[in-house]
């Protein structure tokens, strides 16, 4: 079966779906932006399996991913990935933004999930620019696709009506 990539503006929040994903940092233990949002509304129990995988290993490096709880969301999981920070395009960050989606991916995968929404990571405090970050997220995801396995549907959720609109384009461009 083919895996139905959606589109929609909101907040990521109040999505329902088996595994929410995070644009975290290297900390795992919270900051702005949709982290501090997942945090808020998922309550102390993602912070607290933040701190057990920190302890463990020391956080999450960027373009990595991992997964806990979704605590009180509306979701089994959520994964933490992070992406880079835009420094002008020299230092590697568009292999690491893939990098997140990748690996969020995989570990959705192997935790079998169906149902998947991402942010758009790196498109806020990082500073990512937005027509390459959408470009770098759906062909990424596209492309882990290829293979077969458990995912069902995609869905990108975008915070801002800019985003929004681009991959709705990009979407609409080739079938998905
Ligand atoms: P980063 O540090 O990776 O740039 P941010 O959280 O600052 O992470 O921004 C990533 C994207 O998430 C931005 O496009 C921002 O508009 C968006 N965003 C912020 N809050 C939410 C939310 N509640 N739901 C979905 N997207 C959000």
């Amino acid at each position: 079966m083919q895996t139905h990539l959606e589109v929609m503006k909101g907040d990521i929040t109040k999505v329902k779906a088996d595994a929410i994903v995070n644009a975290a940092n290297t900390s795992l233990l919270g900051g702005g932006g949709v982290d501090g949002a997942i945090h808020k509304a998922g309550g102390p129990q993602i912070l607290e399996a933040c701190r057990e995988i920190r302890n463990r290993q020391g956080g999450c490096k960027v373009g990595e991913a991992v997964i806990t709880t979704a605590g009180n969301l509306d979701a089994k999981f959520v994964i933490h990935t992070v992406g880079p920070v835009w420094n002008g395009g020299k230092s590697d960050e568009e292999t690491l933004l893939a990098n997140a989606y990748r690996n969020s991916l995989r570990l959705a995968q192997e935790n079998g999930v169906t149902t998947i929404a991402f942010p758009n990571i790196s498109t806020g405090i990082y500073r990512f620019p937005k027509d390459k970050a959408a470009e770098i997220a759906v062909a990424t995801v596209r492309e882990f696709l290829q293979e077969p396995g458990t995912l069902e549907r995609v869905t990108f959720v975008c915070f801002d009506e800019e985003n929004y609109q681009r991959y709705a384009d990009l979407l609409k461009n080739a079938s998905s």
